[in-house]
């Protein structure tokens, strides 16, 4: 083995090899000797382990990758062929054209984040997309923030600081990510008051609790998102509890989790809770996320009663939870597809979700196509995509899918990952499935180059 370890070459002489000087003109001669050494270590802990001492262009390459990863962004695009429409560990909802035009826009220069160009002086960042939120939900105020964690934070601690909050047992949610509303609440200084059980709350143990509690501050509805309640089940409508607020001076507040401007129900799935209808119910503050169903920017949203959202504004959280320009650009266009009646053509997500089955057949067959000349062996099965992002559990699209019999399908899934750009897929089945609803149209050609270089073909 010493033998061995003698037979490595020196840094100096690696350092001669025409890759090494390419390294060192790219990389620059610090960085690159630096990522040599730290490879012959490597290297010398592989022989010691039984290993062979590789050529001296073998460990340039090596070299070369270790520079290249450690020098490369750790976070960038993928490509999502799992048919889940708002992945969250995929960065949930993808942006429209315009709302990446409008980042873009405003990162390069500078902008009216907080400039009033008619008066000449110093604007509110506030007003970019809060105008256009009250027009489409017919809210009287509004108030975007970071995410919605933050909207529901900020909302409870603001309105219900060191008072009682009412909640069903049943809407004590956990949302990913370590969300959980009894532990925001707690954070919030608010308390915490349990009403009704598990699968049973009835509008009278509301009564109860606010006759037996004499300093509620809020009723709080929360969307169960990522779950459902089956069978045995009751729950007031928020429409009942505004009602029981109204008689007792008590506001409600909806979390809605998601909040979708448009109804789900004409795609043939249930039907999401709409921002509309919150407050056409008489939810005082409702909240919802900006990058779930409403396919734009990470952001929570509050919209309501001036009398709640605009003391909200003055909060020390607001400050700290403020959106930065960048999501308001993006929020502000995303809004505007709602208001000129085009969101189903220019968001993402609404397009994946409306696509109709005919066009993913059509992809379907076009993946087909050229896998096959590729001389894989594929197949077309039908299947289900989901919405994902705690918005409608258990709902599904049907889709098809593009199903390809290879004999390690999951070896074959690590070394899509490993391709650039990434391709993210699904097993089912025991075969590897490509579903191309969650696919975009140029992300077509370097999925299918991936997927054939992966199969060795
Ligand atoms: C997703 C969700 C949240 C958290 O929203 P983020 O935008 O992820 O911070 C809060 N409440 C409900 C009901 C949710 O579904």
């Amino acid at each position: 083995m010493i033998e061995k370890l003698r037979q490595l070459p020196s840094v100096d002489r690696l350092l001669g090899e025409e890759g090494m000087q390419k390294l060192i003109a790219g990389y620059g001669r610090e960085r690159a000797v630096e990522a040599l050494r730290a490879e012959l270590d490597l290297i010398r802990d592989e022989v010691r382990a039984g290993g062979e001492v590789p050529e001296s262009d073998r460990i340039v390459a090596r070299t070369g990758s270790r520079l290249h990863k450690r020098l490369s962004p750790s976070l960038r695009p993928v490509i999502n062929a799992t048919g889940v429409i708002i992945h969250t560990n995929l960065g949930r909802a993808p942006l429209s054209a315009a709302a990446r035009a409008a980042m873009e826009a405003v990162a390069a220069g500078y902008s009216t984040l907080e400039y009033d160009l008619e008066a000449g002086k110093r604007g509110h960042r506030t007003m970019h997309a809060e105008r256009l939120l009250c027009e489409l939900t017919g809210a009287e105020s509004a108030l975007v923030v970071n995410n919605n964690a933050g909207a529901v934070l900020l909302a409870l601690t603001g309105l219900a600081q060191g008072r009682s909050v009412l909640i069903s047992r049943g809407q004590l949610v956990e949302i990913g990510g370590g969300f959980r509303i009894p532990d925001v609440m707690a954070q919030s200084g608010a308390r915490l008051v349990e009403v009704g059980t598990t699968n049973r709350t009835h509008l009278r143990d509301y009564e109860q609790a606010l006759a037996k509690h004499n300093d509620v501050a809020l009723i709080l509805h929360a969307h169960h998102s990522n779950f459902r309640i089956i069978g045995f089940t009751t729950e007031p409508a928020l429409s009942e509890l505004v009602g029981l607020g109204n008689e007792r001076g008590v506001p409600v507040m909806d979390d809605l989790g998601s909040g979708a401007l448009l109804d789900t129900a004409q795609f043939g799935l249930a039907h999401e809770p709409m921002v509309q209808e919150s407050v056409a119910a008489g939810a005082a503050v409702t909240c919802f996320s900006g990058d779930k169903l409403l396919g734009g920017p990470q952001a929570g949203i509050i919209v309501g009663r001036a009398a709640c959202v605009e003391p909200l504004k003055h909060h020390p959280l607001t400050r700290a939870l403020r959106a930065d320009k960048l999501c308001l650009a993006a929020l502000q266009a995303t809004l505007l597809h709602y208001l000129k009646g085009e969101a189903m053509e220019q968001i993402p997500v609404w397009q994946m979700i409306a696509l109709p089955l005919e066009q993913i057949e059509q992809r379907a067959r076009r993946w087909r196509r050229y896998l096959k000349q590729a001389g894989l062996a594929v197949e077309i099965v039908d299947g289900l995509s989901t919405i994902g992002g705690g918005s409608l559990p258990g709902e599904t699209l049907p889709t098809r899918l593009v199903a390809l019999n290879v004999p390690h399908p999951v070896e074959l899934a690590a070394r899509l990952r490993a391709a650039d750009p990434p391709v993210i897929t699904r097993i089912e089945d025991d075969r590897l499935v490509l579903d191309p609803r969650t696919v975009l149209a140029d992300e077509e050609q370097p999925m299918l180059k991936a997927v054939v270089e992966g199969a060795g073909l």
